[in-house]
């Protein structure tokens, strides 16, 4: 049978809301990377708000704007947290993050050796050096 609705609510609307939750956390993720990108020493969490404000993707520059979302993509793989710093914000000493560079091809960590842009940090050493040479 079906569920009685109340007047004035959509049965749908907790779905709904739940799916807008995610476009905002995956919008969240696409900011972040792009912000780190531009950093490769790394920011904490409240210097990429502190960002995220500048480049208008924010209204406020809330620590908690980036902060949950760091931990998901530590999770995921896609940063790191490299170290801690004292925060010029708080004071307190924080986590440090920046992106993880992992080879397209074979998954592997690309170490320093792409700092210079040879490989466009894109690929491994060996998976470069294969590349070039099925090339030639
Ligand atoms: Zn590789």
């Amino acid at each position: 049978m079906l569920e009685e609705r109340l007047v004035g609510t959509n049965p749908l609307m907790e779905t709904r809301r739940e799916s807008h939750e995610s476009i905002n956390k995956q919008r969240r993720y696409l900011q972040i990377q792009e912000i780190l990108s531009d950093y490769p020493n790394g920011l904490t969490a409240k210097e990429i708000s502190v960002e995220m404000k500048k480049r208008g993707y924010a209204a406020t520059d809330e620590r908690n704007l980036s902060a949950p979302r760091l931990n998901e993509l530590l999770k995921l793989g896609i940063v790191d947290c490299i170290g801690k710093k004292k925060c010029q914000y708080s004071g307190k000493s924080v986590g440090v993050f920046t992106l993880r560079h992992v080879c397209e091809l074979c998954g592997q960590e690309i170490g320093d050796f792409n700092d210079n842009g040879i490989y466009e940090g894109k690929y491994c050493e060996e998976c470069f050096k294969e590349a070039q040479e099925s090339r030639l």
